[in-house]
């Protein structure tokens, strides 16, 4: 039997409505206890196993069992549950609307279609008594959005000999690799002083100018005219800045906070003397320059290994629903799949087609996600076969 595109709006609709926005980013998110819950409510009465496995307390991973008839591996399928926030969409957000094939609403790609099309996979494999050697495990975790503490916990508690992430792509795209990344924090020291006594001040937001200057010079020269063929362009934005006290007072300190991106084969060690090499720059011209590096998170790139036989079944599975063969690809975003396979454990990244994401308007291509849940299955029968 298969999933109707009225089935798919209906419970995307409903997983929408329920903010989980990511407490990491916006102290005032619901989280995701709430949509937890209601998933693992669907699914008990679908016929699985579900478990929510409290990663922090009131935040629990959504775990949801289907037993094989016989055994064999545990095939893991991972999406997230939490959101980003929607501060500029605020009367919008949680009232998803239908448009042509385009459905709207926050996270309704990134994740919850996701979240939704494992769910229909899944109770449709039930319901057909499809017999599987080995069990699905369904993990919607929490805090993607955040600092994956949820697939983290995830492959620290729980046995998985594969994963499939489902996050938003294009079908039949298959995602084997993908940047890195890091959040650093750049400190600038000067030296507070009366506005009036320059000689005594040393201005840290003209030093820091200088810093942005040389990041964006780096961007441009080297990530721009290089990118990976995979993966892309490295990643390279400034995120926040903060600085001074006051108008009339020389500037003692500013913080500027970036996203950097790291290539399969890189860490984020290369990046980091990247910048300090620039700070010996600076010192060439401005020897009071004084700054500091603080690495606040550092995350590897996804190297997919060991993928032959999960790679074989979705690509008969795409062979038999969409047509076509699998269109292996790499990505310029971070995913949990980097976790799953640093645990050592094979995995792919597949997903539906949307826009917008982290954005107003963030759409989820209603069709896509219909043959997500037909890809999902027949992808998980042909590898627990
Ligand atoms: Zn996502």
């Amino acid at each position: 039997m298969t999933t109707s595109r009225e089935e798919v709006v209906s419970l995307l609709d409903q997983l929408v409505r329920i903010e989980s926005v990511t407490p990491w980013l916006i102290p005032d998110g619901s989280g995701e206890r709430n949509v937890a819950q209601f998933m693992a409510t669907w699914l008990e009465a679908a016929g699985l196993e579900v478990l929510l496995d409290d990663v922090t307390p009131g935040r629990p991973n959504m775990l949801a069992r289907l037993r094989g008839s016989q055994p064999g591996p545990t095939l893991c399928i991972n999406a997230h549950s939490d959101t980003v926030g929607y501060a500029n969409w605020a009367d919008r957000a949680l009232n998803p609307w239908v448009d042509g094939d385009r459905m709207y609403g926050l996270g309704v790609v990134d994740d919850k279609a996701s979240c939704a099309a494992a769910m229909l996979a899944l109770r449709d494999l039930v319901r057909d008594k499809v017999p599987l050697k080995g069990d699905v495990l369904l993990a919607c975790v929490i805090d993607e959005e955040g600092t994956s503490i949820g697939t983290e916990h995830l492959v620290k508690n729980h046995s998985i000999d594969a994963a499939i992430v489902i996050e938003p792509a294009a079908l039949p795209i298959v995602v084997t690799e993908h940047q890195g990344f890091g959040w650093i924090d750049i400190t600038v020291f000067g030296k507070a002083s009366h506005g009036s006594t320059p000689d005594e001040g040393i201005d840290a937001i003209v030093h820091m100018a200088e810093v942005i200057r040389a990041l964006h010079q780096l961007d441009e020269r080297e990530w721009k005219n290089n990118p990976d063929p995979l993966n892309g362009r490295t990643v390279f934005h400034t995120g926040t800045i903060h600085g001074g006290t006051d108008y009339a007072t020389y500037p003692s300190q500013v913080v500027l906070g970036i996203e950097i991106g790291t290539q399969p084969g890189e860490t984020l060690a290369n990046r980091v003397s990247e910048i300090e090499a620039i700070f010996v720059e600076i010192r060439k011209e401005f020897p009071d320059f004084k700054a500091e590096i603080d690495v606040k998170v550092d995350r590897d790139p996804f190297v997919g290994a060991g993928l032959d036989d999960l790679l074989a079944a979705f690509d008969s599975a795409s062979r038999e629903v969409l047509g076509k063969p699998a269109d292996q690809q790499g990505l310029n975003a971070w995913t949990d799949a980097a976790l799953l396979q640093s645990a050592g454990i094979p995995t792919i990244l597949i997903g539906p087609l949307g826009g917008n994401l982290h954005s107003p308007y963030e759409w989820a291509d209603i069709p896509e996600v219909v043959q997500t849940v037909d890809l999902l299955k027949s992808t998980i029968v042909n590898f627990l076969r």
